[in-house]
């Protein structure tokens, strides 16, 4: 499978090229050349196989001629062998026509570990194939960080240094992070907040000798290969459900638009969806792009899901590439328009493509913590922040028709509830407990770097840190 720009002007290229460089030469984002697609009876015949043989049949179009179907199973069993459920991602019901697809059974119980173990085998795979050594850099406001850390900790190609802003990520997230103690796995917090450790990295993305001399590579939600193993889910949750006969919804807590956008792949793909809801907090960007066809960034405002604390979606680019027909230099000019004035417009017949497929709902902290609270009280189920924004979205996508009653919607649960303790215990008056696998994570010995908010600062950490190929 070959990979182009949305901006037009890279590629084709091939899987593990579009893997290692992360973002695209023109700036854009990579997206294959053409969705593979599956018949019914094809996507019939997935049903009962394990999680690790459906990765493989899923992902294997698209590294056609790289890495093979059995190669990709063995890869994700290899990736998922750590976590804590035997189905990987479990579906539970919820109510006569919801079900909550559980993401948090991996190692750092957010779903940012499904992609990340998968990713951190294949950049072991492809730099080991060619002999070569990668700096790996990256900014966190939490989850992505520790996923990425205990994904990449201990592997020889690959040097892991991830920037958190000091006192500003919850101290579970701050200790997963500085709790992975291994060769080459560097949790580095610096004296600034979440916007300047993205500076930093930007910065030094953009020092083309510095880059090029440590090979720095980029594992956020912009690199295809983060979002290819999350299509995964779709189908299983679907088939578990009676897909391709029985329709189904997703309802998709949503930041950078990355994990909603999996769903659209599984759309393009041949999987029976009958409606993907993307849902915001406060921080309500996308639900006013959908009303209004204009995306218009504003200042983030913290929340009770600051995993959602966006405003930029990063991955909506790949969506705007589809709806614009795949046309490049228009998506070129539009991501301009965005980056000079702050916001585009997209005409009516554009947003009509858009409606089609995507409804959008927002939620604030004070109807997050109602939800978590009227769940765990009527339904006996603890949600975390993320996943209540998603589920009240469900639920009212249902109450207003957007999705019929008798279609059910499957809501995702990105992140373990003992993630966001604070929230939960206020919401429930009890503090959730934290998964067996993790109940020493509190006490576990720190190691951590400590920087300025400068970027000749943290060069000099990488160059004096990093191992060589
Ligand atoms: C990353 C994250 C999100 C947002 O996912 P995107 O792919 O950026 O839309 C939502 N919830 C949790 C818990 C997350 O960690």
């Amino acid at each position: 499978m070959d990979y182009i720009s949305t901006r037009g002007q890279d590629g084709p290229l091939g899987f593990e090229q579009a893997l290692l460089s992360g973002l695209a030469r023109d700036g854009g984002l990579y997206l294959p050349v053409e969705w593979p697609r599956f018949s019914s009876d094809e996507i019939a015949a997935m049903r009962g196989l394990s999680y690790a043989d459906l990765a493989g049949r899923i992902m294997a179009p698209f590294c056609d001629g790289e890495i093979s179907a059995a190669e990709l199973s063995a890869m994700a069993a290899d990736a998922y062998a750590a976590f804590d459920h035997p189905a990987i991602a479990p579906l539970v019901q919820l109510n006569d026509n919801i079900h909550i697809l559980e993401l948090f059974h991996g190692p750092t119980i957010a779903f940012k570990d499904y992609a990340m173990q998968f990713l951190a085998r294949a950049f072991d795979r492809a730099l080991a194939k060619m002999n070569q050594h990668a700096v790996i850099l990256g900014a966190t406001s939490g989850d992505t960080g520790s996923a990425a850390l205990e994904a990449f900790q201990g592997r020889k190609s690959v040097d892991v240094f991830i920037l958190f802003p000091d006192g500003r990520v919850s101290p579970v997230q701050q200790r997963q992070m500085t709790s992975v103690i291994a060769d080459g796995a560097f949790a580095v917090s610096v004296k600034g907040d979440f916007d300047d450790c993205q500076a930093l990295v930007k910065t030094l993305f953009n020092d083309h000798q510095f880059r090029d001399a440590v090979n720095l590579s980029a594992v956020n939600s912009i690199n295809w290969a983060r979002l290819m193993p999350q299509i995964v889910y779709y189908f299983s949750s679907a088939l578990a459900l009676g897909a391709p006969e029985q329709k189904v919804a997703f309802s998709v807590p949503t930041g950078n638009f990355g994990n909603v956008f999996a769903g659209y792949a599984a759309v393009q793909m041949g999987l029976p969806i009958e409606r993907l809801i993307v849902a915001s907090n406060q921080n309500d960007i996308l639900p006013r792009f959908f009303e209004a066809g204009t995306m218009a960034r504003e200042a983030v405002v913290p929340s009770l899901s600051p995993s959602m604390d966006i405003q930029v979606s990063s991955n909506f680019e790949r969506l705007l590439f589809e709806l614009l027909g795949r046309d490049g230099s228009r998506t070129a000019s539009v991501m301009h328009d965005f980056a000079t004035t702050g916001q585009f417009s997209l005409n009516n017949d554009v947003m009509a493509g858009a409606h089609r497929l995507f409804s959008a709902y927002r939620l604030d902290d004070a109807g997050t913590i109602a939800e978590i609270a009227t769940t765990a009280k009527n339904d006996g189920m603890v949600l975390d922040p993320h996943s209540a924004v998603g589920l009240s979205a469900a639920r009212r996508a249902h109450a207003d028709g957007t999705v019929p009653t008798d279609i059910p919607i499957i809501s995702l649960a990105c992140a373990h509830p003992a993630k966001f303790e604070t929230a939960v215990e206020t919401a429930t008056g009890e503090k959730p407990v934290l998964p067996p696998h993790m109940a020493d994570l509190m006490t576990r010995p720190e190691q951590m770097q400590t920087v300025a908010a400068d970027a000749d600062a943290v060069k000099a950490l990488v160059l004096a840190r990093k191992r060589s190929a």
